[in-house]
């Protein structure tokens, strides 16, 4: 497939038509194509790959509106032990950068249901900012439960509180502490479907909760470079 189709994942060149701080620590990129034609489209949940030099390729998901065919957007935080990729975001992607990328994949797709719990961690708030749109618009029941280490380090905390008012639970650790995830998890849900996107302890610890939960009912995006933790969590994806 090539340009021309709109399903195609292969690669598109594009350049950066914003970047705003959106947290501390994380900005938020639109990026927009350089020929200036539709984009593919993308559903919740889906990654683009960003190609950021020689070998350094870093995925990050879509954290827009997959209505809008003219731009994506990503927000990325900047890891400080990183080897380099979310560094050259920070340090080297302005206003009018061009870059390459791969088209949408999506391994944390939003399944049909009447009902949801997204459990968000930092910068893994990302993938869920569509999820809630769209479960919003489908009419679902749902609520957001947000962690983080402080309400400052929080991406999109006033737009959520803002739009979808007391279905969003915002906790700063340094305010409330960890989530209650007993409280959240500690009982199996029939036609609940979980979705949770943070980091590692935090996926480890959904998981443990949900050990007893119906098959199906927990779904996990990992942020984390591949290694032997990822493959555990890649059959909940
Ligand atoms: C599907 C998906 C979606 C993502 N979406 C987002 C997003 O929306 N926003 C966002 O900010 N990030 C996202 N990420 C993470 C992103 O791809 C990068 O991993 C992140 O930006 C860090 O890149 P880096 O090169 O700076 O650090 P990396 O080199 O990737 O390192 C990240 C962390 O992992 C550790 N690490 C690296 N390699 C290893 C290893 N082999 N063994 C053990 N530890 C290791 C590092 O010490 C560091 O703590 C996503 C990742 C995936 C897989």
């Amino acid at each position: 497939m090539g340009r021309s189709d709109p399903a195609s994942l292969h690669d598109i060149d594009m350049e950066v038509a914003d970047r705003e701080t959106v947290a501390d620590g994380v900005v938020r990129l639109t990026l927009r194509a350089t020929d200036g034609k539709p984009l593919p489209e993308w559903e919740p949940g889906a990654h683009l790959d960003l190609h950021l030099g020689d070998e350094l390729v870093r995925e990050y998901s879509l954290c827009g509106d997959p209505g809008d065919r003219e731009v994506y957007q990503v927000a990325v935080l900047r890891e400080q032990s990183g080897r380099g990729g979310s560094a050259h975001v920070h340090d080297v992607l302005e206003t009018g950068t061009a870059l390459r990328i791969g088209g949408p994949r999506n391994n944390f797709a939003l399944a049909d249901a009447q009902r949801y719990l997204f459990v968000a961690g930092g910068i893994g708030i990302t993938p869920v900012v569509p999820m809630i749109a769209a479960a919003e618009k489908a009419g679902a029941e749902w609520r957001l439960v947000y962690g983080g280490r402080s309400r400052a380090s929080m991406a999109f905390v006033d737009d959520l509180a803002e739009r979808y008012g007391d279905r969003v639970e915002v906790v700063p650790q340094d305010e409330h502490g960890l989530l209650d995830l007993d409280g959240l998890l500690g009982t199996p849900q029939d036609g609940l479907l979980v979705y949770c996107c943070g980091p590692e302890p935090l996926l480890a610890a959904v998981e443990q909760r949900c050990a007893s939960w119906p098959g199906g009912a927990l779904h996990l995006e990992c942020f984390s470079p591949k290694r032997s933790f990822q493959n555990d969590l890649s059959s909940f994806h």
